[in-house]
């Protein structure tokens, strides 16, 4: 007979991992079945985020940022770089090495916390068993008090761009590149597409972004969004809107992609198409026939508000869940279930989640848009600030971009912080904690600041809510 847990996790991604260790750092006996198979061929944890997301990502991002900085803007610095060059094996190899420590960390970190590591994929066969096939075909069935499912997602595919090996590859292959294609194409200005393409085009690439939607990053506000696709389309990348891909085709070493636009149909040729159209839940097959746990039409795990599916004892968190697919909010799901099967209470503030873009600028925004609010007929009051007018931001020779603050025309509450600047990613964490707190724009503009930072524009947008910004002209009559 095989062990009975208190819980058990299935998959130990950013939600499945944080999950088992909470529970198990709330003495809860915990399982953590994982499936991924590494470089190396053995299973590793840490899931999309960890292996070929968020972190490969921004190792990429990184370098490719610094490499430009350097050939670019360090002569401006009175920095002689000499010729720069770029060798993309290492930072690829650089890159494996930070994947390879941080999936290993969290094995290490399952181990110091008593988690149960479990290798295999996991089925749910009833509200209080998971059945485990390990990787040699043998099966197991445990026994779990309470089951989290955190299966993640996988990239969506599209039929008029089948993957084809090396040439039309989807985020994966992306971060696979042994060599800067020449032209590249990307399917998708979202979040994914707007860093892979930033990474290449840093490194050469002529990099053409076919976005099917007419609008630009229409859950960033409009402003910012505006000001992010100057800056991007500054950069070099060539972003096409309301261009739907029709088709493509392999052609030897190229590929021939067929859109629509609105001047008809359209053809242009690439070395290599990275296909970013958004991912789907990983649901299939995690739920045995006969159990009753619910999933929408999309695969989604239907869930309440506090992550509990349907079954009691059964719950589901993370990317296979609805709500943003951020790594940040699979763990905090994680941590709020773990507390909840100990007994603790916890909910979530689905309301500030914050969300990055790490393009250089990064873009970065919780809350509603000045769109949103109007919208749902709130009437709002809003400041902004240019980098521009930063003296660090000049310092820093990163003067592109603003900070624009939403705020309730009436209660002066804070609603929404939208960023398009360096370190914005760091920035929005002002806004998240000022809306978790209720804050007010005011609460914001009497807080001290450090100078000189790039956080100052913050304060300086929540002092032109009321048209009382320092370090600028203020638009509004001062009261
Ligand atoms: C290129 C890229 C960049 C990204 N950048 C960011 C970013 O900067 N910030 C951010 O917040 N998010 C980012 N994301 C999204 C982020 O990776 C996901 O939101 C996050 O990983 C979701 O966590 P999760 O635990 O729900 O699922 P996952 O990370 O997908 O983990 C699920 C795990 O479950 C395992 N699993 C599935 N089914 C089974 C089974 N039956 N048995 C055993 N194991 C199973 C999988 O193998 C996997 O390891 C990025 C994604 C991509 C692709």
């Amino acid at each position: 007979m095989a062990d009975k847990f208190d819980v058990i996790v299935i998959g130990a991604g950013p939600g499945g991992y944080v999950a088992a260790i909470r529970a198990a750092q709330l003495g809860l006996k915990t399982a953590c079945v994982e499936k991924w198979i590494g470089k190396e061929g053995n299973v590793v944890h840490g899931g999309t985020c960890l292996n070929v997301g968020c972190i490969p990502s921004k190792a990429l991002l990184e370098a490719s940022h610094k490499f430009v900085e350097a050939k670019h803007d360090f002569d401006d610095m009175g920095i002689e770089a000499g010729d720069v060059t770029m060798d993309v094996k290492k930072m690829m190899a650089r890159k494996d090495k930070i994947v390879k420590n941080l999936t290993g960390g969290i094995s290490g970190l399952f181990k110091a916390n008593g988690v149960t590591a479990i290798e295999g994929t996991g089925k749910v066969v009833s509200g209080k068993q998971v059945e485990v096939t390990a990787l040699d075909g043998n099966t197991t069935t445990y026994d779990a008090e309470n089951i989290v499912v955190a299966a993640g997602s996988v990239p969506v595919e599209i039929p008029p761009t089948p993957l084809t090996e090396g040439l039309i590859v989807d985020s994966t292959g992306a971060l696979e590149f042994q060599e800067t294609p020449k032209r590249l194409g990307v399917i998708g200005a979202g979040v994914i597409g707007l860093e892979l393409g930033s990474v290449w085009s840093r490194l050469g690439s002529e990099v053409t972004v076919l976005e099917a939607m007419d609008s630009f990053l229409p859950m960033v506000d409009t402003a910012i969004a505006k000001e992010t696709q100057k800056l991007l389309k500054k950069q070099g990348l060539d972003i096409k809107l309301g261009a739907r891909v029709t088709g493509s085709e392999a052609k030897g070493e190229e590929v021939v992609v067929k859109y629509t636009d609105s001047n008809g149909e359209q053809e242009m040729t690439f070395d290599k198409l990275i296909v970013c159209v958004g991912r789907r839940p990983y649901t299939k097959g995690v739920i045995a026939d006969g159990v009753s746990v619910e999933l929408d039409e999309r695969g989604f795990i239907f869930v309440d508000d506090q992550c509990r599916t349907n079954v009691p004892g059964v719950y589901a968190i993370g990317d296979c869940v609805r709500g943003p697919m951020l790594a940040h909010k699979a763990s905090e799901e994680g941590i709020m279930v773990a507390d909840i099967i100990a007994g603790h209470k916890a909910e979530m503030n689905y309301d500030t989640i914050p969300n990055v873009i790490y393009t250089f600028p990064e873009v970065a925004w919780v809350g509603m848009t000045e769109q949103d609010a109007k919208a749902k007929g709130i009437e709002v009051k809003t400041g902004s600030f240019p980098f521009a007018a930063s003296g660090r931001a000049m310092a820093n020779n990163a003067t592109e971009g603003s900070a624009k603050i939403i705020a309730d025309a009436e209660t002066d509450r804070i609603l929404g912080m939208h960023i398009v600047g360096q370190h914005a990613g760091e920035m929005i964490a002002q806004g998240v904690i000022a809306m978790e707190f209720g804050s007010s724009a005011e609460d914001l503009a009497l807080t001290c600041y450090a100078h000189p930072t790039m956080s100052e524009a913050v304060h300086e947008a929540a002092l032109a809510v009321e048209g009382h910004a320092i370090h600028m002209a203020n638009r509004k009559k001062r009261k």
